[in-house]
């Protein structure tokens, strides 16, 4: 199974994906995640990406695309992969069928700008195991830290109000298209995020035709 999870930034895709990847037993491969840890590692590509991270916008194509290409030709992937974040524009969704990536299933989650903005705020997630949490309505049962792994609960940089306002006009300009260029190929299905964490889940089952 290949999927792609498309959707706003803080609309619940990097929980989503981890219930996916669970499910059907395939990694779930964040390309934020991905840049992040090669920003702390002071790599190369962290180093060219870390300007574009930083205000708002998309790292450009040509840094990313040969990334996420190698990436999926990884052990690990021989069963298929959930890509979480990636393609963000047309250029990155095009490069994929150009490489023979043929994918199953995408998923889009979509959610109001107001909603996001108010989330962004109580995002946290954990510094060593990635998982994420909310103060508002998905806190971690330990408190400031995380309740997988202890690991400490750290508000990502990008996450304030005056960035996120730039990726979600970054979002609206290059990512939608790529909801639009997946619909015409006809394996799109668009769930809308709700309040609560489980229900944005039962909604993706159901559209997924999962029980
Ligand atoms: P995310 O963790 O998915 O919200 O991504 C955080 C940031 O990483 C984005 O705001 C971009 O700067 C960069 N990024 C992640 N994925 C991509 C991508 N597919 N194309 C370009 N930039 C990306």
């Amino acid at each position: 199974m290949k999927m792609i999870l498309l959707g706003p930034p803080a609309a619940g895709k990097g929980t989503q994906s981890a219930f996916l990847s669970e499910y059907y037993n395939i990694p779930a491969i964040s390309t934020g995640n991905i840049i992040r840890n090669n920003i702390s590692e002071g790599t190369e590509l962290g180093t060219k990406a870390k300007g574009y991270i930083d205000e708002g916008k998309l790292v450009p194509d040509e840094l990313i695309i040969d990334l996420v290409l190698n990436r999926l030709k990884e052990d690990d992937c021989k069963n298929g992969y959930i890509l979480d974040g990636f393609p963000r524009t047309v250029a990155q969704a095009e490069a994929l069928k150009d490489n023979n990536v043929n994918i199953d299933k995408v998923v889009e989650i979509v959610a109001q700008d107001e909603e996001i903005v108010k989330r962004i705020s109580g995002r946290r997630n954990c510094k060593d195991c990635g998982a994420i949490y909310n103060t508002h309505d998905m806190p971690s049962k330990a408190g400031d830290k995380c309740e997988k792994c202890g690991g400490e609960l750290l508000q990502r940089a990008d996450d304030t109000e005056e960035t996120v306002r730039k990726r979600l006009a970054v979002y609206h300009q290059e990512t939608q298209p790529v909801s639009d260029y997946y619909a015409a190929m006809g394996n799109l299905v668009t769930i809308i995020s709700q309040d609560k964490v489980e229900d944005t889940t039962a909604a993706m089952w159901k559209a997924l035709g999962v029980n």
